[in-house]
Parts: structure tokens; sequence; C-alpha cells
């Protein structure tokens, strides 16, 4: 099982090369982003565990790596979600499904009657936790310290890379849910005295939300990654023409983009290489996530053809 030492390959784009840290060719299963995350749940033992419970959108790329996880591990796999809108329940391929394939129990909590208005996470907190003493609770989309294990592996990789290929200096670019990934490369790279700094954007709620989630992972601001933003306000899961022509664009390069982040992310680094006049080398950090394009595509062909 590939979950590691992934390659660098290199492309054209904004009359520039740009290199992409291939996280998409991890194992399929643990594809990219949620595989570094969660690689300390591989790596050690949990001997009283016997459920993992995690929570959030019915769609997400976590909620399919969580299952393949508790498959992997013998666990149960227990996942909260909002609510699960009809058409997801009629998907035939994608997150949901393959996560139900897996054995994940997704539970509705617009359907729990004691919710009351809590959060998802305080609901678990209160409810469930407390009757689970065998059971291990990830955060959405694994926002927690144990995510620090697997992605400075990825750093050092990053580091290892830079020096074989002689890079003076080196910009890691990375489109951002809850943050994770980004913060804690960038804190790796600047605790190691390497010249590779971590640039992001904000796909899920806008910077202000993204500054949060920093400063929950770390005080330490000197650690926060630098956030790239756009002019224009982009909603997460909502289709727009600009993200359609920009994942097909960076594909005719030759590598499959996810359709979540991915067209953020080549959509803020186009503009920051145009306007900010970086000329250092720039890598794309490749996060995977490609299965839920069988659920995005189709919506995207229906609505721009
Ligand atoms: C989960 C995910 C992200 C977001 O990662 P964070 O660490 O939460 O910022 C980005 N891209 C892909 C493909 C993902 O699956």
């Amino acid at each position: 099982m590939k979950l590691s030492n992934t390659p660098v390959d290199s492309i054209n784009m904004f009359d520039r090369d740009i290199f992409i840290k291939r996280d998409d060719l991890l194992h399929p299963e643990f594809s990219g982003n949620k595989a570094r995350k969660f690689a300390y749940f591989l790596a050690r033992d949990f001997p009283s565990v016997e459920k993992l419970i995690g929570y959030g959108s019915p769609q997400a790329n976590s909620l399919y790596s969580m299952s393949a996880l508790a498959k992997l591990r013998g666990w149960e796999l227990d996942f909260y979600v909002d609510h699960v809108a009809a058409h997801i329940k009629t998907q035939t391929e994608g997150n949901y499904v393959a996560a139900r394939a897996n054995g994940a129990n997704i539970i509705d909590l617009s359907e729990c009657p004691d919710r009351e208005g809590r959060s998802s996470e305080q609901y678990i907190t209160d409810k469930i936790l407390v009757d689970e003493p065998n059971a291990l609770f990830v955060p959405e989309g694994g926002r927690c310290e144990y995510a620090e294990f697997g992605v400075a592996q990825l750093a050092k990789e990053i580091i290892d890379w830079a020096e074989e290929t002689s890079q003076q200096t080196l910009t890691v670019f990375l489109p951002s849910g809850t943050g994770t990934t980004a913060l804690f490369l960038n804190k790796y790279f600047i605790e190691s005295n390497v010249n590779i700094r971590v640039l992001t954007c904000a796909c899920v709620g806008g910077d202000d939300y993204l500054n949060l989630q920093f400063t929950e992972l770390s005080q330490e601001k000197a650690f926060h990654p630098k956030i790239i933003s756009l002019p224009k306000k982009y909603h997460f899961g909502k289709l727009y023409r600009e993200c359609y022509e920009m994942w097909k664009r960076v594909g005719e390069q030759g590598i499959e983009f996810e359709l979540l982040y991915d067209p953020i992310g080549w959509l803020t680094l186009e503009a920051y290489v145009n306007h900010c006049g970086e000329h250092g080398p720039i890598m794309y950090l490749h996060q995977g996530g490609l299965l839920g394009n069988c659920s995005m595509l189709p919506r995207y062909k229906r609505k721009f053809g």
C-alpha cells in the first residue's frame, strides 16, 4: 500500500513551469491529503479501539478515507452528517456510495430528535462519546494534532526533493479546507530552517475562517501560511464556469485534478503569479480526491456542457 514517497512532475501553466507533487498517486483508498492526515492511525496500535467516529459532509473525501481506514483496521465507522440530500442518496458512485460499500454507518443528524440545535461536534461530544469508551473521535476533515505526523512526512519528502534538485527557494502552494495540511507543512519547513514556504487559499468559508483554523492548530503566528485571496467569493461545492474552464485547462497538461478544491487553487495561483511578481520555483501540491469527480463532473457537464 503506497502511503508516502510520491514523485514530483512538472507541467507548463501561466507561461512557466510548475512542479506538481503527485500525492494523487498514493493508494486510491487513502488518496492524497487524507492519506497524509490519517497516516498516524495506520502507523500506531490502538488496542482498545473498536470504532471510529467522525462527521462532515456526506460527499466528503474524508468520509471515504475514514471508511477505508476503518475497514483496514477492522473498526466500525459512525459518520455523522447534517443531512443527506435526495440527489446524494440516488448516486451510484462517489464518496458517499464508496464509503457505504466499505461498511460506513452514515447517521443523519436531522433525524436525531435529541439534537436540540447542537453543532455536529457538540452533539457527538455531549451525546455520543460518553457511551462509546472504545471509540476514536476524529474532528472534521482530520483537523487535529494527529494529522501532524503524516504531514511531517510529506514535508520531509519536499525538503529532500528540493535538496536533490538544488532549489535555492521554493514556494509550495495548496488549496485549503480546514488548513491543517497547509499549517503543519509550513510549521515543519520553518522548524527545519529551510527556504521553503507555504502559500494557500481558503476554499471552505473565507479567509477569516481559515485564519481561525490556523490559530486553533497553532498559537504561533509565524507558523501560519500566507493566504492569497481572490476578489470574488466562491462557495464550497457550488459550480462556477471559470472553475470548470480552469479544471479543463490544467487537465490538458496531462494530470487530472479534483473539482472541489483544485479549480480555486489554480485560479488563485494564476492571479498570484500574474500580479505578485513571483519568479522563484513553485510547487503545487496535488492532494488527490479524484473519486469525488465522478459525482462533480456530471453536475458540471449538465450545467456548462
Ligand atoms: C481534504 C482535502 C483538502 C483540504 O485539506 P485541509 O488539510 O483540510 O486544508 C484539499 N484537497 C483535497 C483533495 C482534500 O481531499
